[in-house]
């Protein structure tokens, strides 16, 4: 039988794609030298206010800002700013400006509360925010909280917009030009982005990619047998529909810096509404569409999706959890197939592209469910739980996938303890389970590690747990993911009083409420128990709780 893949040793599965050189420049080095044939072409539009800047524009503003936070704010090479936007067109230029400066950006969820902002902050080291208007004071906030001053640079998203006092304006900073020598990054393994993940356990830590890992995954994903996006040229441009936030990875990598550098034209849409992304579909030609599994059910099945909308459209990306095949096939008949659609696995630790299904596996293989196999110069094999050796197991039997390749991160920022523990011997350990089976495709079949994902957001059950415990007549807390029909997942708590006291289910959800962002709420429900079940070692038996919630619940 003909396997797709082949395996440079017994059960290590590579890719069968050759693999792709990675160029070793910077992000927005790469980013400026593919370009340069682009100059007057639109790049970013916003959705709602047609606010729009051509590359030509970006390239300069990028030069300005990273002069101006030398001059301006002192900052220096190797500080962090954290970036608190939606998905506006000056999230690139925020983004590769900094980076110009060797500055690390850090992304934030534009809905996040204060404290869930003040967090990050601190632990990142944060030394400036970019935001919005409009965020300015819940950022200001998340300074008081950490008792820290730090300068704000507002961006303004609509017109009439005045800059709160001791707020710098985003457009000055990017606007004026200012005399100040360029600095040189010679060294693409230095850090340049520190999206935010939980991983395996614990609180969300800085996961530390450096510019080598991101390029590398562009180029990875767009080697010549996978790619569908092209090279712009005068007379013509892809165009898409920017609605994964930016501040995750997979909007990051997938649709602004992949988008970008081909030179296509990217909506931004600040946030998902039917109507809004229905109006991008309707005013543009669209050729690509990245999504994720709800985005795809939404295209086929709502009333305002029109098919003709979607006659320019080429391709669809769906990631970040699977898609069904009914689900694939009710979207090519909405369509009137003739558009190819691919399929992908990752996690923000591995900037984020693993694996992926692509047309011409499909046309060779039944894929229904499978998250395809490794993308060019990437290794994957599957070990058995527990297994300290790392023996990698056959095919159809259920281990964690361990990852090897160009995209895995460098660890952990400042969390050299966290970052030994999802290594071994130079392999990536996902904290998922899979098999593969003897056409070497990829099945997911579980989550090993605690993280819970609702609409594919993460949330930590450790964060959750760590507000329950501090509500007063509470005494230990444990939160799991539950399957949601919609979101995925959501997170349940199971609570233990402290001895003779009530505990106010209702005062509970509104204490948690008040201080995570709306899909972090305890949709899941609230049980209280006895006992917390937990190891030896006092370590919280997650898996436990879950497996008896989906008996009871079966
Ligand atoms: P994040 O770091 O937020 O991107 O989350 C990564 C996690 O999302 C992975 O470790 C998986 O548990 C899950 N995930 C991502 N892509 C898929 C997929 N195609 N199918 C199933 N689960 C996925």
């Amino acid at each position: 039988k003909f396997a797709r893949f082949s395996s440079t040793s017994a059960n290590i599965i590579t890719s069968d794609f050759k693999d792709v050189e990675i160029p070793k420049k910077t992000i927005h080095q790469f980013f400026y030298d593919e370009i340069t044939n682009y100059t007057n072409f639109t790049a970013v539009e916003c959705a709602v206010t047609g606010r729009k800047y051509t590359y030509g524009q970006i390239r300069q503003k990028c030069r300005n800002l990273s002069k101006n936070v030398r001059k301006k704010l002192k900052l220096k090479q190797n500080d962090v700013v954290a970036i608190l936007l939606p998905n506006i067109p000056e999230y690139p230029i925020a983004v590769l400006g900094l980076m110009e400066s060797g500055i690390l950006v850090t992304s934030l969820n534009p809905i996040y509360t204060s404290e869930e902002i003040a967090r990050q902050m601190k632990d990142a080291n944060v030394k400036a925010v970019i935001t919005t208007i409009e965020s300015v004071q819940i950022v200001k906030a998340a300074n008081a909280l950490n008792k820290i001053n730090l300068p704000v640079i507002a961006v303004q998203t609509q017109s009439g917009q005045t800059c709160p006092p001791e707020t710098i304006k985003f457009d000055e900073m990017v606007d004026v030009e200012v005399d100040m020598p360029d600095i040189v990054i010679d060294n693409v393994h230095d850090t340049a982005f520190l999206p935010y993940s939980s991983g395996t356990t614990g609180l969300p830590k800085g996961v530390d990619l450096s510019h080598y890992n991101i390029v590398g995954n562009i180029k990875q994903t767009t080697s010549k047998e996978m790619k569908f996006l092209t090279h712009a040229t005068e007379s013509y441009q892809d165009c898409m529909p920017a609605v994964l936030p930016f501040f995750h990875i997979y909007g990051f990598t997938i649709t602004l810096l992949q988008g970008l550098v081909h030179g296509a034209k990217l909506v931004t849409l600040p946030k998902f509404t039917p109507e809004l992304y229905t109006d991008v579909l309707k005013k543009n030609k669209i050729t690509l569409i990245i999504a994720a599994p709800p985005l795809v059910l939404f295209l086929s099945a709502h009333p305002l999706v029109k098919k003709e909308y979607m006659a320019n459209l080429k391709a669809v990306m769906s990631g970040a959890a699977p898609l069904g095949a009914s689900d694939e096939e009710r979207f090519l008949e909405k369509v009137g197939g003739n558009v190819e659609i691919s399929q992908g696995y990752g996690l923000t630790e591995t900037s984020p592209v693993v694996s992926m299904i692509s047309q011409q596996l499909k046309d060779k293989f039944n894929c229904t469910g499978s998250i395809g196999g490794p993308i060019p110069n990437t290794q994957m094999k599957l070990v058995a739980i527990d297994d300290a050796t790392g023996t990698p197991l056959g095919p159809n039997q259920q281990g964690e996938l361990f990852v090897k390749g160009p995209q895995v991160m460098k660890g952990y920022f400042n969390k050299p303890k966290e970052t030994e523990e999802v290594f071994q011997d130079g392999w990536f350990k996902t904290g998922d389970l899979m098999y593969y089976n003897e056409d070497n495709l990829f099945f997911v079949t579980d989550r090993l590690k605690e993280l819970i994902k609702v609409k594919g957001f993460q949330v930590a059950p450790a964060e959750l747990e760590e507000i329950l415990r501090s509500v007063p007549n509470v005494s230990d807390a444990a939160v799991i993911g539950i399957p949601h029909p919609l979101s995925g997942e959501v997170p349940r708590a199971y609570i233990v009083p402290k001895p003779n006291a009530k505990l106010n289910e209702e005062e509970i959800k509104a204490t948690v409420a008040e201080r995570v962002a709306p899909y972090k709420q305890l949709k899941g429900g609230i049980e209280i128990v006895a006992a917390i079940p937990k190891n030896a070692t006092g370590k919280i038996l997650r898996r436990q709780l879950k497996l008896e919630y989906l008996e009871k619940n079966a």
